[in-house]
């Protein structure tokens, strides 16, 4: 049993060896661990702490782990505190990673001001998204200044970081007309800042033209009226010669700080809260059903619906009802 109280003080007071072992406490499936970790979040409530969340997602080879080195190097040199948390859907599925697997950011994980954690294996995604929730709520308690949540760019885990993220980028990478149609809507709708890396060499012509196609694809979109004028924006990057990081930087802090100014910032975060709390009420339930006893149970409940003693209401309402006590 460990000492939640004096966990949450070498928290707060920016142990990086102590958040490292919080966060492995919030990834643990074992029930004991799980009392802990709800005792020390409650431990951490209320220090009045905020970094600033980016969510960042983009195809394998896009080059995000390039530009989360480079970005968040340009940060921690103007005296920021960087954490950057991975979320990698493919280990929930497969067990095998596609963030983390290889060296990644080696010089941003050598840097004091930064702390790198990749991405947990063998999670459901509804576990990941709890996993990453709360390491996100203890790197800010631990007083990280930025927040970045890299993502991939399959199913739903851009949706799952964008809704707690403050800000959301898409990385993209320099392409012809039709590759642009390959975002699907609904990403592009939910990012702040697109961002065309690899602007440089002989792709940063291409880039150019890619990112002026996106800035028209994006006046198309549905305008969101709580933000300025020209967002959400299209900007070209390149994280290997470290051009135009800086001009990103300057739009998300525009951005972030019009929101701070507005009530949206604080709105969203409210809004992501509630969503998560619903979001977890659903899962566990769901959990409910797939354990034990209540997975025999709707067994033997099935089987009597099958051969005709029960019907599916009576069994649905006998199971609720007697078993899991929500009728
Ligand atoms: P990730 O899979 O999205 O994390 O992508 P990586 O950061 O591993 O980058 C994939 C490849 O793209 C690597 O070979 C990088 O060197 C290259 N790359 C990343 N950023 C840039 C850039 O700004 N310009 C160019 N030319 N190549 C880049």
């Amino acid at each position: 049993m460990q000492d939640t109280k004096a966990m949450a003080e070498q928290v707060l007071a920016g142990n990086r060896r102590a958040l490292a072992r919080a966060i492995t406490l919030v990834e643990s499936g074992r029930d004991d661990h799980r009392v802990q970790a709800l005792a020390l979040l409650e431990a951490l409530r209320g220090h009045n702490r905020t970094a600033l969340r980016i969510g960042l997602s983009g195809t394998p080879g896009v080059g995000k782990s390039t530009f989360i080195e480079a970005f968040g190097m340009m940060l921690t040199g103007q005296g920021l505190r960087v954490a950057v948390l991975a979320v990698d859907p493919s280990s929930a599925r497969s067990g095998g990673s596609i963030l983390g697997d290889k060296t990644r950011m080696e010089r941003l994980s050598r840097d004091k001001n930064a702390f790198i954690r990749p991405s947990p294996s063998q999670t459901q995604l509804g576990g990941v998204a709890r996993r990453t929730r709360e390491a996100i709520d203890l790197c800010e308690a631990a007083g990280f200044d930025v927040i970045l949540i890299e993502t991939v760019g399959v199913g739903q885990s851009e949706t799952m970081v964008s809704e707690m993220s403050d800000l959301f980028l898409l990385l993209l990478a320099p392409a012809g007309g039709d590759e642009l149609q390959g975002v699907k809507r609904g990403i592009m709708e939910m990012a702040d800042i697109l961002l065309v890396n690899k602007a440089d060499g002989d792709l940063k012509h291409t880039a150019m033209r890619t990112c002026a196609d996106y800035a028209g694809a994006l006046r198309l979109l549905r305008k969101r009226p709580q933000d300025p004028q020209e967002f959400p924006k299209a900007l070209t990057v390149s994280a290997v010669e470290q051009n135009g990081l800086d001009t990103a930087w300057e739009a998300m802090t525009e951005l972030n700080s019009w929101r701070q100014e507005n009530g949206h910032f604080s709105a969203r975060r409210a809004a992501q809260a509630r969503h998560w709390f619903e979001a977890e009420v659903r899962e566990r339930l769901l959990a409910r059903l797939a354990k034990e006893p209540i997975r025999g149970i709707m067994t033997d409940l099935g089987s009597q619906v099958e051969n005709g003693r029960l019907t599916p209401s009576a069994a649905a309402q006998a199971l609720l009802k007697e078993h899991l006590y929500l009728e």
